[in-house]
């Protein structure tokens, strides 16, 4: 027998094995229980991973505690944990491939996005934030003569990052990131349906360097796993990012055991076109700003307003232009739009699109699932004429429907836009500049975009107000909200000394 008949060389696995990372190590479910993970282009089965139990849940809670209590990685300076985010930076560019393959497979994304998107911007996250390692600076402050005061910047201590499917690598990296260079140790839910890339950045942040138990991976269904770890009392800190109505529930658990808690939550932004504006740029804007992500991107702008001399004009062009944009297979480098992500996911979207033509909506496009290989594809689609309280207005609907509104007047517009119990994004298209300031500060949102949408970047502080959430991902402000002032007060002697 020859050596390569006794060790054949395996072809690499397409996909992380699906274990739980716990304490540094890969390990099945308690009960050795597995979950299928579906691809959203096909509807099969893709790969499964460990059902994980509230067993697991308490053991990766007390892997990232003994992690966390025996300083092993906060009591690193945070120089030296930049260097291993760093490192993650490095490792995570040099496995973008493989990385945006299970991103694409288990997301249903296009593979051009999956690359110069999600891993992209996922590993300029680590790289941005190994960057403020190197400045994490405490502060001096002047009180009196006989006293003095200085403030430490503290992690909390054990993080549970609980993310949604939509933007799963990137959503992930945006909550790990910064908890990491503060010195916090996590646990990580990934959503139930994506879990995938959770699992090959356990593995990349063991090889940059990061301690055993300091980032632990629990993948499971998303109610049991989700209540269970937010209300863990070995939890500091839950940073959530998902639904409004989920993220109602983890915060008022999270508030039983006053555990700090942040907030990402759902999104339904409205992008106003004034007629001033550069009509070919801007409906460039307005279709890649409800298309991106196949509609499901919490900042998406799916709410388009309309000043009424070009609202016709506008419509015609859309209905020109939607069904032109690359759709279907999600390998081909020049796909735009691919599925959605799940079946529930279709069956919302299309649900909400057969109501609001029931009602009396126009469907200036598309208002159809597409029958492609047995995946979840639902065409880009843009309805005019709606009600400012119909559900397809009002509801956040999570896919690649537009809904069109005229307006007349500034005002009128910013009433529209911020008529939404949401305030994530929001976007003004016009040519003019001092009118683009005006709207901007009456918008009610997080982040307003002006001639462009989505023009995100490591430094940028997103999230929300109203339902939209509580904390800022992003910046410095994402680092600090992994942080907590310590103040140490010294007295040099009494005051009537000197
Ligand atoms: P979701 O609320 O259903 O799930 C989010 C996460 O919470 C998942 O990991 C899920 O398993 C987990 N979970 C489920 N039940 C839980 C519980 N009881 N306790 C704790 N965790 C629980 O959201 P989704 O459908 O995965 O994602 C879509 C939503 O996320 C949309 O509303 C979207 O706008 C929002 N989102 C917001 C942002 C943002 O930055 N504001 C970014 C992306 C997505």
């Amino acid at each position: 027998m020859t050596i390569a008949e006794e060790a054949p060389v395996a072809a690499p696995p397409a996909f992380p094995p699906g274990r739980l990372f716990i304490g540094g190590s890969w390990r099945e479910a308690s009960d050795g229980g597995r979950m299928d993970v579906l691809a959203p282009a096909t509807g099969r089965k893709l790969t499964d991973v460990a059902r994980a139990t509230t067993q697991d849940v308490d053991d990766a809670v007390a892997a990232a505690r003994a992690a966390f209590d025996s300083g092993v990685w906060s009591g690193l300076s945070s120089r030296e944990r930049a260097r291993i985010l760093q490192r993650a930076h490095d490792l995570l560019r040099e496995r973008t491939e493989e990385l945006a393959q299970a991103e694409s497979a288990n997301a249903g994304k296009p593979i051009t996005f999956a690359r110069i998107v999600d891993v992209n911007n996922a590993a300029e996250l680590y790289e941005y934030y190994a960057a403020l390692g190197h400045h994490l600076d405490g502060e001096v402050r002047e009180i009196a003569a006989h006293a003095h005061a200085y403030v430490k910047k503290e992690p909390y201590g054990v993080v549970a990052a609980i993310t949604p499917f939509n933007f799963p690598l990137i959503l992930s990296s945006s909550k790990i990131a910064p908890a990491l260079i503060a010195g916090n140790t996590i646990v990580h839910k990934p959503a139930s349906d994506t879990p995938l890339s959770a699992l090959i950045v356990a593995d990349v942040l063991q090889q940059a360097g990061v301690p055993d138990g300091v980032f632990n991976v629990v993948t499971g269904p998303g109610s049991a796993l989700g209540d269970h770890l937010v209300g863990h009392p070995g939890v500091d800190k839950v940073a959530f990012t998902g639904s409004t109505e989920v993220g109602a529930r983890a915060a008022a658990l999270a508030g039983k055991s006053l555990t700090s808690f942040t907030a990402e939550l759902g999104g339904n932004a409205a992008n106003i076109l004034f007629a001033d504006a550069d009509l070919d740029t801007a409906i460039g804007t307005v279709i890649s700003a409800f298309v991106f992500n196949s509609g499901q991107f919490c900042m998406a702008g799916p709410r388009l307003l309309v000043e009424r001399p070009v609202y016709e004009v506008v419509l015609g062009i859309l209905a020109d232009a939607v069904p032109q944009v690359p759709f279907g297979d999600i390998s081909d480098p020049a796909t735009v739009i691919g599925p959605v992500a799940s079946r529930g996911q279709l069956e919302k979207v299309a649900g909400i699109v057969d109501r609001a033509r029931s009602a009396g909506a126009r469907v200036v496009t598309g208002g159809e699932r597409v029958d492609l290989d047995g995946g979840f594809y639902y065409a880009p689609t843009v309805l005019a004429d709606l009600d400012p309280a119909a559900e397809a207005v009002v509801e956040e609907i999570f896919g690649p429907v537009l809904t069109v509104q005229p307006f007349d007047t500034e005002d009128e517009a910013i009433a529209l836009a911020n008529d939404t119990r949401y305030g994530l994004a929001s976007g003004i298209q016009t040519s003019d500049l001092a009118r683009a300031h005006r709207v901007a500060a009456r918008l009610h949102a997080g982040i307003t975009w002006v001639n462009g949408w989505a023009i995100l970047d490591p430094a940028i502080p997103f999230g929300g107000v109203k339902a939209s959430g509580w904390g800022r991902e992003g910046g410095p402000e994402a680092m600090a909200s992994y942080q907590r002032s310590h103040a140490i007060v010294i007295g040099l002697g009494p005051e009537d000394r000197r």
